[in-house]
């Protein structure tokens, strides 16, 4: 299976990420993708950009190097469930994914609290896509996800880099992310296969996936990615 577009990667602003917009956009020309989303770590994640950074993302064109450019974020779910960018600003970006992450203003627990914050942030009507909902250090309850993502027409991620080798910082295993993807297929939640990339060359790298895809029996019809032009409509339709 091959993505035509990478709806989550990492630039130099996110503080732990190592590659400029320019950079990511040329090796996502040079692996055939048509379109990527830069989502760089909302404010709340130590050493992330000042909320400034997203209210000056129209400086970048939305063509670079050929390749439709989102401008978005990767926004951290609170303990609210709110996100970490006020509405104002998310208003103003094309593509917004959130996300539960250690190191930010979350301190809670249980699967049951993980999983209500995610559906609260499913249930705003800013968010597109919830990154790595398979996360172990995060664990949810995938099929209450699954339906609410269902409902409301929120992208769940499979993230290929949480499989990747243990010095990336392993956070996801096989089974959680196969019982994902068969739970968004029974109950219809769009599914979307990123490289969660935070430099230039993993840039649409969905290697690690493959087994994923092979056991949870997915065809390019069951992940929206696999087009750019259904990447594009899906975002003209939420907005
Ligand atoms: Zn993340
Ligand atoms: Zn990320």
């Amino acid at each position: 299976m091959k993505i035509e577009a990478d709806l989550h990667t990492h630039t130099v602003a996110s503080g732990h990420a190592y590659s400029s917009v320019g950079e990511i956009a040329k090796s996502a020309r040079d692996k055939g993708l048509k379109l990527i989303a830069i989502t760089d770590h909302g404010p709340g994640m130590p050493g992330g950009p000042h909320e400034y950074y997203f209210g000056n993302l129209k400086a970048i064109p939305d063509v670079v190097h050929g390749v439709r450019i989102l401008k978005g974020i990767e926004a951290n779910i609170l303990n609210t469930g709110e996100l970490d960018l006020s509405v104002e600003r998310l208003e103003e970006l094309d593509f917004v994914a959130a996300g539960i992450h250690g190191d930010v203003d979350y301190n809670k627990k249980s699967r049951l609290e993980h999983t209500e914050v995610t559906i609260t942030a499913i249930k705003n009507p800013y968010v597109d896509m919830i990154t790595h909902p398979a996360n172990l250090y995060f664990p949810l309850d995938l099929e209450a996800v699954v339906q609410a993502a269902a409902e409301y027409q929120v992208i769940l991620e499979v993230n290929a880099s949480s499989l990747e080798e243990p010095r990336l910082g392993k956070r996801g295993s096989y089974e959680l992310t196969i019982q994902l993807c068969r739970l968004a297929k029974k109950y219809g939640a769009p599914l979307s296969m990123n490289s969660d990339a935070h430099f230039f060359t993993q840039v649409g790298n969905i290697k690690s996936l493959k087994p994923v895809i092979e056991q949870a029996e997915l065809t390019e019809e069951d992940i929206l990615n696999t087009d750019a032009r259904k990447v594009e409509s899906f975002i003209l339709n939420r907005k």
